[in-house]
């Protein structure tokens, strides 16, 4: 007895002892820095990029039913650390091969004399990752994590981009949350959206030093997705999702056997925007969770309804865009919601031999719901269960369809990434690639889940259909997304309208595109899904230029690198992709005035001959041959809500 108390004596003496123990280690070349410390009890971390701090003084740990492990937790002596090296291939994202390098440090953390959690972090030369790895405590082997207190504390005076999350079961059908919010660009920090935090990713710029990332990656069933909440001074800490999501089904704090993990958060920072457009960390650290069934194709395709609308489901109609969509050579056709009632099962069998005869392939629309939503469009109930799931996709694969668009989840619950696992699981079992639509963000799904195409989780072009706000801030969201949501992972916008109106007759009325058809072509290469379903009209093949038509038919949906080139998140971009040999330069302007500027296209040789797309004042396009200076260089001329796209030469 008296020797018990003398060793919990001893402990606490240690632990005093220890107070404020503090490790640092560094990326690969030294200059990206995490420093962690437990002051008080409190573990914490920073990070510091060649002398910069990008995340101050913020907060690690979790609070549990088994235990809080969020105070009165301490570092254990020695860090493991090690080098990672790996390559890997992935070609449904930005770099379709990647070469990581990263050191690994894990952080143990005890409360009185039992180790909690490790904190595991990775760093390369620009991003840090890190999770919790959680431990059973005696015969307990299971926990729900009732909280965490894992923060980013943003330096004073940066600024942020960000998407507010909406509240549970509200717009559409009760359809939110999902990802559809409009983006506040360079507002201060300190606020917390419409009350319910952020929508990952989230851009900062931290003042006139640089740029900052804050993202989520390796989410699965074993978790939930979360969100940002924001705090006066800067802070923003891991939110859980919303108690109502799900109408109030499923619980908000994710359960988890032990040991396990929790997701990965990323921080991505650069003195430029390079590091941000062009990083592959939620890739990075995570890894296949199942073989793919088959070879998966990607590629182009055509989608009546954003310009046809629910009018436009017809059996015919969806002749006429399959017969368009093998004219442009793409892939495929996406058959979007109520092709159930309005064409049917027996007549989609048709549809579908009838594609197959002319090279494209299907893929059909399907509501998620289910208990979840009140939207009314067929087919329903048959993605909410897996009995009917299975049944359904059987029958799919037995007429050769390519794939499901999966619509109207609004849920970050664990249940929910529940039911996106068993979706995605399900459908490689029969050979279907997946877009979900109306959904949260993918977070590492492209490496996780081989048969995982693409998601919306944005303001996407339906929006220019519905409004004509949307279509006058296409411009502005256009210079948004390659610095936010598609820089870690697809995005499936179905833009790139080469009609002047949303609609089939494309004659004034409803939504006026004030975009140029540049801007359009700029868009297709901007935006990265691999599988891409334009707003493209079969009217676009005699009443669209025939330049803009001819590159939209060529244009790769997966690339092997990116170059961020130049920009500012909501004002202008210039990147560039490249596919095997070849170089897609694509820039677009939001400014009220023309952009002009100078670019250096390294990846061209000097003085080398490249065709031009590009717009005069009044947003006509034209397409040329030019030559870029001996230096690589090239002066573009963008006028507001226009575009620039700059190809090798054959
Ligand atoms: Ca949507």
């Amino acid at each position: 007895m008296i020797k018990k108390q003398l060793l919990l004596i001893a402990a606490l003496l240690s632990s005093a002892m220890t107070n404020a123990a503090e490790k640092t280690f560094s990326g690969p070349d030294g200059k990206l820095q995490v420093v962690v410390s437990d002051e008080g009890g409190k573990p914490a971390y920073r990070i510091v990029y060649d002398g910069t701090t990008f995340i101050g003084e913020s907060p690690l740990g979790l609070a549990t039913n088994i235990g809080d492990f969020t105070s009165d937790v301490y570092l254990e002596e020695g860090t493991k650390t090690r080098l990672i090296e790996d390559t890997y291939e992935l070609a449904t994202m930005k770099r379709s091969k990647v070469r990581y390098k990263a050191t690994e440090a894990v952080c143990s953390f005890r409360q009185g004399e039992r180790t909690v959690y490790d904190v595991i972090f990775r760093l390369t030369d620009r991003d840090v990752a890190f999770r919790y790895k959680v431990y059973p405590q005696g015969n307990t082997l299971c926990c729900t994590v009732t909280s965490e207190a894992t923060g980013f504390l943003l330096p004073e005076g940066s600024t942020s981009f960000l998407c507010p999350q909406s509240k549970p079961m509200e717009g559409f059908a009760r359809t939110s949350p999902s990802y559809e919010t409009p983006y506040s660009a360079d507002e201060p920090t300190g606020k917390n959206g419409r009350g319910e935090g952020y929508t990952f990713p989230c851009l900062f710029r931290n003042a006139d030093k640089g740029w900052t990332l804050i993202s989520e990656t390796g989410v699965d069933s074993r978790y939930c997705a979360s969100r940002l909440l924001g705090h006066e001074g800067g802070l923003y800490t891991i939110g859980f999702p919303q108690e109502g999501e799900f109408n109030g089904n499923g619980t908000p704090c994710p359960g988890m056997a032990l040991p396990g993990y929790t997701p990965w958060r990323t921080v991505t920072v650069g003195k430029t925007l390079a590091p941000i457009v062009e990083t592959t960390v939620a890739f990075d650290v995570t890894e296949p969770l199942y073989a793919p069934s088959r070879k998966y194709e990607y590629g182009c395709g055509t989608w009546s309804w954003i310009i046809g609308g629910d009018a436009s489901m017809t059996y015919d109609e969806q002749k006429r865009y399959i017969d368009f969509s093998a004219a442009m050579g793409y892939r495929s056709v996406l058959v979007d919601a109520l092709w159930d009632s309005r064409i049917g099962h027996e007549k989609m069998e048709e549809l579908a031999r009838y594609a197959a005869s002319k090279g494209v392939g299907l893929y059909l629309w399907y509501n998620s719901n289910g208990y979840w939503n009140d939207a009314p469009q067929g087919p329903r109930g048959r993605m909410d269960n897996i009995i009917a799931r299975r049944k359904e996709m059987k029958w799919m694969k037995s007429i050769g369809i390519l794939g499901i668009k999966v619509d109207f989840i609004g849920s970050d619950k664990q249940a929910a990434m529940q039911l996106y696992e068993g979706i995605l699981a399900d459908a490689n079992d029969f050979g279907l690639l997946v877009i979900f639509h109306g959904c949260t963000l993918p977070r590492g799904w492209e490496r996780m889940y081989p048969n995982y195409a693409s998601s919306e989780a944005v303001l996407a072009s339906e929006n220019m259909n519905f409004s004509q706000g949307s279509c006058d801030a296409e411009a502005f969201n256009a210079c948004l997304h390659p610095f936010v949501r598609n820089t870690v992972g697809s995005m499936d916008f179905g833009g790139s309208a080469l009609n002047r109106y949303y609609n089939a007759a494309n004659r004034p009325g409803g939504s006026r595109r004030i975009t140029s058809d540049v801007f359009a072509l700029a868009a297709a290469v901007l935006f990265q899904s691999p599988v891409q379903h334009f707003a493209l009209a079969p009217n676009n093949l005699t009443d669209a230029p025939a330049w803009a038509v001819d590159f939209m038919k060529q244009v790769p949906s997966t690339w092997d690198d990116i170059r961020f080139i130049d920009g500012y998140p909501g004002k202008y971009v210039v990147l560039a992709r490249r596919k095997g040999q070849r170089w897609y330069v694509a820039g677009v302007n939001a400014q009220p005035e023309p952009l002009k500027v100078k670019v250096k296209l390294p990846m061209f040789a000097p003085g080398e001959e490249v065709v031009r797309y590009s717009d005069d004042k009044e947003l006509k396009g034209k397409m040329e041959t030019v030559r870029l200076n001996k230096n690589q260089e090239i002066s573009l001329s963008v006028p507001t809500n226009g575009g620039v796209v700059i190809v090798s030469g054959s």
